[in-house]
């Protein structure tokens, strides 16, 4: 679980090379990657984006939606209106529901387009926030977003 891969990672950083870039394999989650990331990993690798996606799970900053639950099916709304992914500019929650639902191909990919999206801003806001020294003030406000939760069903 992440609290005993977080205190792994609490120790093994230290123990590599600091001038080498320190690698995790299947990780993860947001919140995983953010707390990875805090603990001096610089690269990791996951399936998750993509069989999420297929799946019809999507991250966002305001936490997880599952794009199969009926309360998207009249949602006109986007998955996420801050994002500018090709998912969230161009097509509607209720879209991207039907499509899943319908067993489209077309679902798979939106979502997954969404979620690497989504995961590649979060590792450029992370590199972004250590280079400006505001790591933890990002890390704060990454928190606090995943913690309101979806929006209101309409
Ligand atoms: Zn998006």
């Amino acid at each position: 679980g992440q609290e005993a891969m977080f205190g792994c990672l609490d120790f093994a950083p230290e123990q590599l090379p600091a001038d080498k870039p320190r690698y995790l394999m299947g990780v993860g989650k947001p919140d995983d990657i953010v707390g990875a990331v805090k603990r001096g990993i610089d690269m990791m690798d996951c399936v998750l984006p993509s069989r999420s996606g297929r799946t019809g799970q999507v991250f966002t900053r305001n936490g997880v939606v599952n794009i199969k639950n009926a309360r998207h099916a009249d949602d006109p709304r986007p998955l996420d209106e801050a994002c500018t992914c090709p998912a969230c500019s161009k097509y509607s929650r209720a879209y991207l529901h039907h499509v899943f639902r319908s067993q489209e191909m077309i679902s798979g990919m939106l979502l997954t387009w969404h979620n690497l999206h989504y995961f590649q801003e979060i590792m450029q806001g992370m590199r972004d926030a250590i280079a400006a020294g505001t790591f933890a003030a990002w890390e704060a406000d990454f928190h606090a977003g995943r913690a309101q939760g979806d929006i209101e069903p309409l």
